[in-house]
């Protein structure tokens, strides 16, 4: 089984996959995550990825296909894969679809966890980090707590957290991610959850589509 997961930025789809791979032993494969993997272990095409990589230039999208392919090829299709990150263009989407074309007996699943664009916004930007232990606070649940309850260090707002940073994120999303979702749902292939909820609630969801599809 193969599940591609999407959502906006922030939605948690990190976190539903990390629980996919700690409970039901999938393997999380992320486009990130395979380029580090190939330019530290040196294998085959490492250099041409190690340029793009240090340019700060866009991987291609028939390499980065490529990669996903070669990743499961290499683990082998009998394991349960997620796919985090991956589509995210039309093209990606055309490139991957015509490579599975022919795995017929593998389930494909692409779920969607809906989140409005506002909640993501008030949950990321009321979010608040201990200087000294680390620990995360939602200001919005906290009343405008200052120090942590913990430690009583200063909490403070990451950069990755500011509005700005979030919006950005979202809008490269909503155009370059949600043209797939649309596609995939005009096509009935996506099966959407609402991601507004309880990572636990969400994870069962999930778990109950995976079982309708054994
Ligand atoms: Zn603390």
């Amino acid at each position: 089984m193969i599940i591609f997961i999407y959502g906006l930025p922030g939605c948690g789809k990190g976190t539903q996959s990390l629980l996919l791979k700690e409970r039901m032993s999938f393997i999380h494969l992320s486009t990130g995550d395979i380029i580090r993997d190939i330019i530290k272990n040196k294998k085959a095409g490492w250099e041409v990825l190690n340029e793009y990589s240090s340019s700060g230039s866009l991987v291609p999208d028939e390499i980065v296909n490529d990669l996903f392919m070669r990743a499961i090829d290499e683990k082998g299709y009998g394991h349960n894969y997620i796919i985090d990150g991956y589509p995210r263009t039309i093209n990606q989407l055309k490139l991957i679809e015509k490579n599975l074309e022919d795995k017929k007996d593998i389930d494909i699943l692409h779920i969607y966890l809906s989140c409005s664009e506002e909640s993501i916004i008030r949950r990321i930007t009321s979010r608040r980090t201990c200087m000294g232990c680390g620990t995360i606070y939602n200001i919005n649940l906290d009343n405008d707590l200052e120090k942590c309850k913990l430690c009583g260090a200063q909490l403070y707002q990451r950069a990755d957290d500011s509005y700005e940073v979030i919006k950005n994120r979202i809008d490269e999303y909503t155009n370059k991610t949600i043209p797939v979702i649309l596609q995939l749902k005009s096509e009935g292939k996506l099966i959407e959850i609402n991601g507004e909820r309880k990572a636990e609630d969400i994870y069962v969801d999930i778990v109950n589509i995976i079982k309708g599809k054994r």
